[in-house]
């Protein structure tokens, strides 16, 4: 698409927006306007491409499609089997996985479809058949009680959310945490990386149903041949959430034993993060698990997004491109740029560095919480998010780490000496700004005081060095 069809594309639509509600269409514009002028560090976002944008600006958002392709509890759905048998086959292909289910509404959806798909495919359990023609929403207390009890308090071994694991890997107030009888896993204390030995030691000790492989703030590869190994050594089905790092498996820098496809009986993803798709899930996996995971409607999904699986067509096939390779190995080349950078001046980075598209900052080292330097940096221009790092002293609120990830300043065309400038700016904020005090005097946990004119200082050198890397080149909203 040429970038004068993309200005009238996006101006036609805000004018037609505009005619009903003026204020959507002027917070769309103020929303690229943001986007365009902040120093986007936060590691699962990203920018995907117009024609994914456009994609899901259509009719096919009138309609209703449950079921599978081919197979609807509604007529007229040619057109969405269409984008829907196109994403899962560019799922398929990118990623050489025999079965591709694109429905899933979210990362959280596809995870929740593949828990209940191994449930239903490993343990017999009549209520589980009758729930899974409902949906889960419509589930009575009576119901989850037989669930349970005809399951059998069904074990789930994941990743602690300190140690970098997401809230769905068996935290406790997730609905993870609630459908198992979960444990987790964590990392080696003193080198902060995931120690396989324990793993298949507390494997040995829990026997889970499911291992659950992963992370949301792991800056590390993932061995996934000796999770599988561990895995099969006591009977767990083997699944991966590589809702993270799905861009680097499909650019082809996450291989052998570092790529979850062969080794997982069952992979879950997120689209909008590494992968740079529109917001959704996806879940692949081999032909015995794929009639329960299609089962995801009704037992989790109502009626699929066809306007998101539309993009998700346009989206994988852009990740199917040779270029995409290049993307995904300048991703991770940035990440250790602005890794060594930040270590080269003094900052602590929880491992020591990268392998993948993040860094954890842990930011006790500026006698920082987690909440003061996600201020401070936002303050001087810097978007990140806080993080707990592993036996994080300040818990997950406060926390004493910041994430930081390249995929979103990558597809802006930042390379290694922007993100080496960009470690300068980001400590030169930490460096400067110190913790501050309540009312009463006590330390305060998100108070902070940032020396004067540095917030300004720093905004300007942010927004200096995006000038050259242009956001949508192409779209100009006049
Ligand atoms: N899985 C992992 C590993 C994640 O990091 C996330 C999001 O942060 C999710 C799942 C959930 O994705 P969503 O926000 O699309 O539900």
């Amino acid at each position: 698409m040429s970038g004068n069809a993309e200005s009238t594309a996006y101006r036609s639509a805000l004018e037609v927006i505009g005619a009903v509600e003026p204020r959507v269409a002027t917070a769309i514009r103020a929303e690229l306007a943001d986007q365009r002028e902040s120093l986007k560090l936060i590691a699962s976002e990203n920018y995907a491409s117009p024609a994914t944008l456009l994609a899901m600006g259509n009719w096919f958002s009138d309609k209703y499609a449950e079921g599978t392709v081919g197979r609807r509890f509604y007529a007229g759905c040619q057109n969405v089997d269409t984008v829907e048998a196109l994403a899962a086959e560019h799922a398929r292909e990118l990623f050489g996985a025999p079965y591709a289910y694109v429905q899933p509404h979210s990362g959280i959806d596809a995870n929740l479809v593949a828990f209940w798909a191994v449930l239903a495919d490993r343990v017999e359990s009549p209520a589980l058949r009758r729930a899974q023609a409902r949906h889960v929403n419509d589930l009575t207390e009576a119901d989850w009680f037989a669930l349970r009890r005809e399951l059998g308090n069904q074990r789930m071994l994941g990743m602690s959310l300190d140690a970098g694991g997401h809230l769905t890997h068996g935290f406790r107030p997730n609905i993870s945490g609630k459908m198992f009888d979960q444990r987790s896993y964590g990392t080696d204390p003193e080198t902060g990386l995931i120690d396989y030995d324990r793993v298949a030691e507390a494997a040995r000790e829990f026997k889970p149903l499911i291992l659950v492989g992963g992370y949301s703030a792991y800056p590390r590869k993932v061995n996934f041949r000796i999770l599988r190994e561990i895995a099969d050594s006591v009977g767990a089905t083997f699944m991966v959430d590589m809702a993270h790092f799905a861009g680097l498996v499909a650019g082809k820098i996450f291989t052998g034993d570092f790529d979850p496809v062969p080794h997982a009986h069952i992979v879950t993803s997120t689209t909008h993060k590494s992968l740079r798709g529109p917001r959704g899930g996806l879940v692949l996996c081999g032909p015995e698990l794929a009639e329960q995971v299609d089962r995801g409607c009704p037992m989790v999904l109502g009626g699929p997004l066809p306007q998101v699986m539309a993009a998700k067509a346009v989206a994988l096939a852009e990740a199917r491109r040779p270029d995409f390779v290049d993307y995904a190995g300048r991703i991770v080349a940035n990440a250790q740029a602005l890794a060594d950078g930040l270590q080269r001046r003094g900052t602590k980075l929880v491992t020591g560095g990268t392998d993948n598209h993040l860094a954890l900052i842990d930011v006790t080292g500026y006698g920082l919480t987690g909440r003061q330097a996600e201020q401070a940096l936002l303050d001087s221009g810097i978007v990140t998010n806080r993080n707990a790092i592993p036996q994080d002293p300040n818990g997950a609120w406060y926390t004493s780490g910041i994430r930081v990830g390249t995929p979103a300043l990558t597809t802006r065309g930042f390379g290694t000496a922007e993100l080496d400038a960009t470690a300068e700016l980001i400590h030169t904020v930490l460096s400067r700004t110190a913790p501050g005090t309540n009312a009463d005097g006590t330390a305060s946990k998100a108070k902070y005081v940032l020396d004067p004119g540095v917030a300004d200082r720093v905004s300007k050198q942010a927004s200096d060095l995006l000038t050259g890397f242009p956001l949508y080149p192409a779209i100009d909203l006049g």
